[in-house]
């Protein structure tokens, strides 16, 4: 019988590696806490009318790589309805705001939210099916400074902050602004009079795009197309004032706090919801698929949901990129994660007699709060030793003699020193030297 295997383009993710995921898990919700935002948690599947409606139809996420279906109504009373797993969590942010009226407090909503996406893309290095992103988003009703340049500055500082504190260096921040939706539509409009020309002479993508959503052009990684990308006029040139003087109050902000930054003109991003300051942070150690994360405002989307006005910025990071990168950059952190995950003891019962009792001396020492192995009395104590060496700092030999006396052996591996200690004392012994 054929075996089965992981669906192609979704992994299994194991020990030690799960313990670096948890690591920068970890430290995303130290940073975020610092910044005052709050987690949220929005189911992964979704109406598929939310992201047609606010990633865009025309985009490749909705068009190619959505995975839907029909869910069959299952009693009279309910409807059938085309459902989709999430592939961005914008969309479901927004969408539980507008649902739960956060709003309507008046305050700023700052939320986060860590948890798997689903894209039908063609797998590679860096790029899955299911994948993991952290993101968050500052939304609010304009009289809760949601629009303000200031917004946009402190997401990006907290950004530079956060890829600091997990190790992540050498990292580029690449900044540009698509304007307001009337200054995108000028611009569509501009690139669609230029693309009338060269259009025939690019990829066939870039020909439909040409009609259908001309900005997506500037997305093209097309080689052949690039020399015409660099010919095609800039949306900076569309820019009103308003959105002018925006984007120099963000770069303003951001040279005072000492973030380092780079213009990048035809950084339009994939999504239709974007306005005004979208960014993307990229990383030289990630190969073809370089981007960290993405992000920007998106002042319409809450409207165009059928929502107040609510103006917002946010991101996503790719989480599986995260680990890759500090993965290459430090070569010890499996390893390391290994040793950190090794247990405080290993119990082993001398017989198999002696199970039992063994499983109750380890419900007292993890009660104490300590990691514990139990071997298993079938073993002979050879392979005790060797199993225990494996899987923590010290092993507690426990035989009939000990459990009479309750004086336990117990050997630390670093050292090779071997104790005595009486059972009452045990988790404290354990918990003192040979941990850190
Ligand atoms: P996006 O939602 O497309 O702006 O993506 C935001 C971030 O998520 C990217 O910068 C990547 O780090 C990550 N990402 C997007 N798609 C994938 C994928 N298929 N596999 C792994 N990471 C991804």
């Amino acid at each position: 019988m054929a075996t089965l295997k992981a669906v192609r383009g979704a992994r299994d993710l194991l020990p030690p590696e799960t313990e670096l995921w948890n690591r920068i898990e970890a430290t995303a919700r130290r940073v975020f806490a610092r910044y005052n935002f709050g987690e949220i948690r929005t189911p992964i599947f979704e109406d598929t009318a939310l992201f047609a409606r606010s990633v865009g139809e025309d985009t490749d996420i909705v068009s190619k790589e959505m995975y839907t279906w029909e869910d069959r109504a299952r009693a009279q009373s309910e409807k059938a309805q085309s459902l989709t797993l999430r592939p961005e969590n914008t969309a479901g942010v927004v969408r539980a705001y507008i649902e739960h009226k956060l709003g309507e407090s008046g305050q700023l909503q700052k939320l986060y939210y860590i948890g798997p996406q689903f894209r039908r893309e063609r797998p590679q290095k860096g790029r899955y099916r299911q994948f993991w992103q952290i993101g968050a988003e500052a939304i609010g009703p304009p009289s809760s400074g949601s629009e303000s340049p200031l917004r946009d500055a402190e997401v990006l500082e907290m950004l530079a902050t956060l890829l600091d504190e997990l190790g992540i260096k050498d990292w580029t921040l690449e900044l540009n602004s698509v304007g307001s939706a009337a200054d995108r539509a000028r611009y569509n409009d501009v690139l669609r009079a230029a693309l009338a020309e060269v259009a025939p002479k690019m990829c066939v993508d870039c020909q439909r795009r040409a009609v259908t959503n001309p900005l997506r052009v500037l997305d093209c990684k097309v080689p052949g197309d690039q020399p015409i990308i660099e010919t095609l006029p800039r949306i900076g040139e569309s820019l009103g004032e308003d959105s002018k003087e925006h984007f120099a109050a963000v770069t303003e902000a951001l040279d005072a706090a000492g973030v380092e930054y780079k213009l990048n003109s035809r950084l339009v991003r994939g999504l239709d919801y974007y306005t005004r300051t979208t960014f993307e942070f990229t990383h030289g150690g990630l190969g073809a698929q370089n981007a960290l994360l993405g992000g920007g405002r998106y002042d319409g989307l809450s409207e165009a949901l059928g929502g107040p006005r609510a103006p917002g910025i946010g991101f996503a990071m790719g989480l599986d990129r995260l680990v890759m990168t500090l993965q290459a950059a430090e070569q010890v952190v499996p390893q390391r994660a290994a040793m950190d995950s090794k247990c405080d003891a290993y119990i082993a019962p001398l017989g198999e007699n002696l199970n039992a009792a063994a499983l109750v001396l380890a419900r007292e020492l993890r009660r104490a709060r300590l990691s514990v192995e139990l071997g298993d009395g079938s073993f002979r104590l050879k392979k005790s030793f060797e199993a225990a060496d494996k899987a923590a700092r010290c092993i507690v030999i426990l035989g009939e003699d000990e459990l009479q006396s309750g004086i336990l052996t117990v050997k630390e591996f670093a050292t090779g020193k071997q104790t005595k200690v009486p059972r009452a004392e045990l988790a404290g012994f354990l918990a003192g030297p040979g941990r850190e």
